[in-house]
């Protein structure tokens, strides 16, 4: 009679051996050997009988479990044999690889590019960890400016280096920082969008507290509003169609002289006027020609040189477009598929 120990490897001695079956015929044959008249299994419980009273009934609980476990592990092994002898049928069509797509901002995204690069817009990315000086101070916003509590910024606990103010960092606001990074790296002319990732201490239903802006500046002699004009009436036309029209109203920026909020015509009645728009024109967002302080913060004379910027949410033109009626933005950022296989 074996011992209790050799009993208790009978389980994993079993697997090998069934893992070596190649068929069903070899595997019956192997399970004679573990479970049949003869094995050794059997023959231990057989003499079961002989143990005092006491010690039978536990050393047979455990002489139970290890043939269940046995008769489990051919079974197991049987399933998997007649699984993988049936035949292949070449004929039948094969299972195709499910596709995702973008994300549709990621969507809107790649359009704002393609549409600025026609006119000579190149693409750039600036950093999300951004300095004080390049998101607030050489945008015209000294330190302690009240117009920054409109942008509720997050600081970083690290002390920004390198950039000469020795201030905290922090996660760049708006698109606009990157304006003066353009400004400062690249020669002139320069005609540059950044499109970015953008955050603020906001979080409701039309508030996300990282979304997109995309920002645009052309800087060159003799930019003058003619161009500005027609960068957006491009823009507009290319992406929201070309009934479209843009209306410049004047407005204020601290980084622009003049400023203007861009309106277009509403694309529901057409610039007529209705529930939606009001007036027929719906806003699109902030433009101008930037302000000299802002040139002279890059290093430019603003006597020679002159530039366009404009910067929108990437959000807020693709919403506007689609006509989609999003009860909460943030269900662009939540990656339920429900929704965003809709696109
Ligand atoms: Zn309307």
């Amino acid at each position: 009679m074996i011992s209790l120990e050799e009993l208790k490897n009978l389980p994993s001695e079993a697997e090998s051996a069934a893992l070596s079956a190649k068929n069903q015929q070899e595997l019956n044959q192997i399970a004679i050997r573990f479970l049949g008249r003869k094995s050794k299994l059997t023959l231990f419980l057989r003499s079961l009988k002989d143990l005092p009273k006491e010690k039978r009934v536990e050393v047979g609980q455990v002489a139970n479990k290890v043939r269940s476990r046995i008769s489990e592990i051919f079974e197991a092994r049987g399933r998997s044999l007649a699984h993988s002898l049936k035949p292949i049928d070449i004929t039948l069509p094969g299972i195709s690889p499910r596709l995702g797509h973008a994300h549709l901002i990621s969507q809107a995204i790649n359009e704002i590019s393609a549409i600025f690069k026609e006119i000579g817009f190149k693409r750039v990315r600036h950093p999300e960890v951004e300095s004080d000086w390049y998101a607030f101070e050489a945008l015209n916003m000294p330190p302690d400016h009240p117009a920054r509590d409109e942008w509720e910024t997050f600081f970083m606990d690290r002390p920004a280096k390198g950039d000469g103010d020795g201030k905290r960092f922090i996660l760049t606001p708006h698109a606009t920082s990157g304006t003066t990074r353009a400004l400062v790296a690249r020669k002139l002319p320069l005609r540059v969008i950044n499109i970015q990732k953008c955050y603020r201490r906001q979080s409701d239903i039309s508030h996300v507290p990282m979304f997109h802006q995309f920002d645009g500046v052309y800087a060159d002699e003799g930019v003058t509003i003619r161009h500005l004009k027609g960068v957006l009436e491009y823009f507009v036309k290319s992406y929201f169609g070309v009934k479209r029209e843009v209306r410049l109203r004047p407005f204020h920026f601290r980084f622009t002289e003049p400023s203007f909020e861009v309106d277009i015509s509403c694309g529901v009645c057409g610039g007529q006027g209705c529930r939606l728009c009001k007036e027929g024109w719906v806003e699109l967002g902030g433009a101008g020609m930037l302000h000299p302080n802002v040139l002279k913060a890059a290093k430019i004379d603003p006597a020679k040189i002159t530039a366009l910027a404009f910067g929108w949410g990437v959000e807020r033109v693709l919403l506007m477009r689609s006509g989609l009626e999003i009860p909460d933005i943030r269900i662009l950022y939540e990656n339920d598929l429900r929704f965003l296989e809709q696109f």
